[in-house]
């Protein structure tokens, strides 16, 4: 069996600063992360013991400092925050606040916002917080229902994979014909690098293992789009979620992870992989460039 790891996997700068942030302030004073970090449980594990509390509205905040989640939040949600007389750390991602500027930008030149991404989703609800009227959308049929307006000013959750996002920027046109539609990509590029590794490396897999937390987006859509390329696809969390009758029939076996995933836990299913090939390892950094090792 080949092990064939992704070019491009696991966590992104984003979230690794936003953990290192929360670390170095909870050795200094009591914090609590408005929300959940990340989508990880074993890194919130891993807080909960360095004693970062979690609340999910400020008014549930028992500490003297909140901190912001690299997902970012609205302007409104921080106003009232710092209301309750709470001090703010900002682990927003720069590439989300990025998405917020572009928003902001497009609202202020007169376009209608459009928000391609997860309604319910931490990240869309601190994009569309600050806004007085905006759709959501991530279905054929939420598009169909964008009401008329002469002008559309489009964005998407950073962390979508960026064919969809372009797909329903389209319908919208088709479905507003007479209406300005103006796109502006923020999809991050570790989402872009990460998903088009997962592409790679499920055409090249008889199955693909993708680590991540099970509340994770972007590791959701890992999964998804592996499966969209005909690969047999497995959502793992840790090594123990593995089971060896997926592998009895696979000739090649790849390994991805979502921004959220510690590089422990992919060392950790990594290494269980790699114990069960005990006749001959093979492993690559890239489809397309192995390197053969044997083991006798
Ligand atoms: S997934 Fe992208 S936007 Fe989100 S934290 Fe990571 S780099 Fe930033």
């Amino acid at each position: 069996m080949e092990i064939i790891r992704a070019t491009h996997l696991g966590m992104c700068f984003g979230v690794r600063d936003a953990i290192a942030l929360a670390q170095t302030h909870a050795a200094l004073q009591p914090i609590t992360v408005l929300g959940q970090l990340v989508h990880n449980e074993d890194v919130l594990a891993d807080l909960k013991v360095r004693g970062v509390r979690v609340a999910k509205e400020p008014k549930s905040v028992e500490t003297a400092v909140a901190m912001i989640t690299a997902h970012g939040a609205s302007d409104h949600f921080k106003d009232q925050a710092r209301k309750q007389g709470l001090s703010l750390i900002d682990a927003t991602c720069p590439l989300v606040k990025s998405a917020h500027r572009a928003l902001q930008n497009l609202v202020a030149r007169g376009y209608y916002p459009v928000i391609i991404g997860q309604r319910d989703h931490v990240e869309v609800k601190g994009l569309s917080g600050d806004l007085m009227e905006f759709q959501v959308v991530l279905t054929s049929d939420e598009v169909r229902a964008v009401p008329e307006r002469p002008r559309y000013g489009v964005i998407s959750q950073t962390t979508q994979p960026i064919a969809r996002v372009r797909s329903l920027v389209e319908q919208l046109k088709e479905v507003h014909p007479q209406s300005e539609v103006e796109f502006v990509d923020t999809v991050c590029q570790p989402t872009k690098l990460r998903q088009q590794a997962a592409q790679a490396l499920a055409e090249d897999c008889d199955v693909v293992i993708v680590v991540g937390g099970a509340q994770s987006n972007n590791t959701r859509e890992l999964v998804r789009t592996c499966g969209l390329r005909g690969a047999t696809v497995y959502h793992v969390q840790r090594p123990e979620d593995l089971s060896p009758a997926w592998f009895e029939n696979a000739t090649k076996v790849g390994l991805t992870a979502g921004t959220s995933t510690p590089d422990a836990t992919i060392q950790s299913v990594a290494a269980q992989l790699d114990a069960w090939c005990h006749d001959k390892l093979i492993t690559s950094n890239s489809p397309t460039t192995t390197a053969i090792l044997a083991f006798s």
